[in-house]
């Protein structure tokens, strides 16, 4: 496995493995790997002859005031996981490579980067898609693996790459979760003894969400009402959103169908988490038929 920083030594790299006919897969994430991200890098292992991981804390979507400084950092430790989960590269550039000097090029896109996230984190989606199809022009891949966790993110990052024609095929993968339900993050190594067990009010919320429309609750303000109650009772909860949204839309529901996205941003302390689920399964919606 080569850890390379240069961003032309890996344009180079990229451009032999595909004179050579290899395919590349890739999967871009801000480093101090868990088990969501082996995950992705499993599949990503199946799809590509070359497997190139990106570790790379964006500046450019972090908003003034969050966590850019104190963001977990353990590159040795990612090069091990990496190394085990058979990553031929890590791509880990600087800062400075990135956005050198005189950088003056964003990639917006526009609708649903919106509401939710891009609602209480402005500017973050600009991040996102910049630093991504930078990544994408860099790296070359065939195929690049995102996880569900991170819902709005996938959704931009598909329009986006529909909308430029880049040549990636985009793959979301299911929520890697802790046994207990909380979805796995990276941030999670912030919260306390104490926060990490109020965080376990995300997931809960899910499951509650689904029970209400299991049993025949489908308007969407009752459900939202009776989770914000739930997550309120939390001593260091403080909710950021608590939406049922169209999944492909991204807008706002009134009532539950079977293309509801229930997504939650809570703080937990001072730790922002996320956490989605669709409502109704397959099976639910043949059942109501
Ligand atoms: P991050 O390093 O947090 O920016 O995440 C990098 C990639 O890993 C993104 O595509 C995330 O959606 C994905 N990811 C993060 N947490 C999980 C998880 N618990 N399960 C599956 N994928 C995840």
């Amino acid at each position: 496995m080569d850890i390379i920083k240069s961003v032309t030594e890996m344009q180079q790299r990229a451009v032999s493995a595909r004179t050579a006919g290899q395919t590349i897969s890739f999967v871009p994430t801000m480093g101090f790997l868990h088990q969501g991200h082996l995950s992705l890098l499993e599949e990503g292992r199946r799809r590509g002859d070359l497997l190139v991981l990106s570790i790379f804390v964006n500046p450019t979507q972090f908003g003034p005031g969050e966590d850019l400084d104190v963001y977990p950092r353990d590159l040795e430790q990612d090069s091990q996981l990496a190394q085990q989960a058979d990553v031929d590269i890590i791509f880990a550039p600087d800062a400075k490579d990135i956005y050198p000097p005189g950088y003056a090029t964003y990639v917006n896109v526009e609708g649903i980067s919106e509401p939710l996230c891009g609602s209480s984190r402005p500017g973050h989606f600009r991040g996102i898609c910049t630093v991504v199809s930078k990544l994408f022009n860099i790296i070359q891949p065939q195929v690049a693996i995102f996880g569900n966790k991170d819902f709005q993110q996938l959704a931009v990052i598909k329009r986006m790459t529909l909308d430029m024609n880049l040549p990636v095929e985009i793959l979301g993968l299911p929520i890697f979760r802790e046994a207990d339900g909380l979805a796995m993050s990276s941030r999670n190594v912030y919260l306390t003894q104490d926060q990490r067990k109020q965080a376990l009010v995300l997931s809960q919320s899910l499951a509650t969400a689904k029970e209400l429309v299991g049993a025949g609750e489908l308007d969407c303000a009752a459900i939202i009402a009776q989770l914000k109650k739930n997550i309120a009772q939390q001593p260091d909860a403080r909710i950021d959103y608590v939406q049922i949204c169209h999944q492909l839309t991204l807008e706002d529901q009134i009532r539950v169908d079977a293309d509801s996205v229930l997504l939650l941003a809570v703080f937990i302390g001072k730790t922002r988490l996320i956490d989605n689920s669709h409502l109704v399964t397959f099976c639910e919606i043949t059942n109501n038929d």
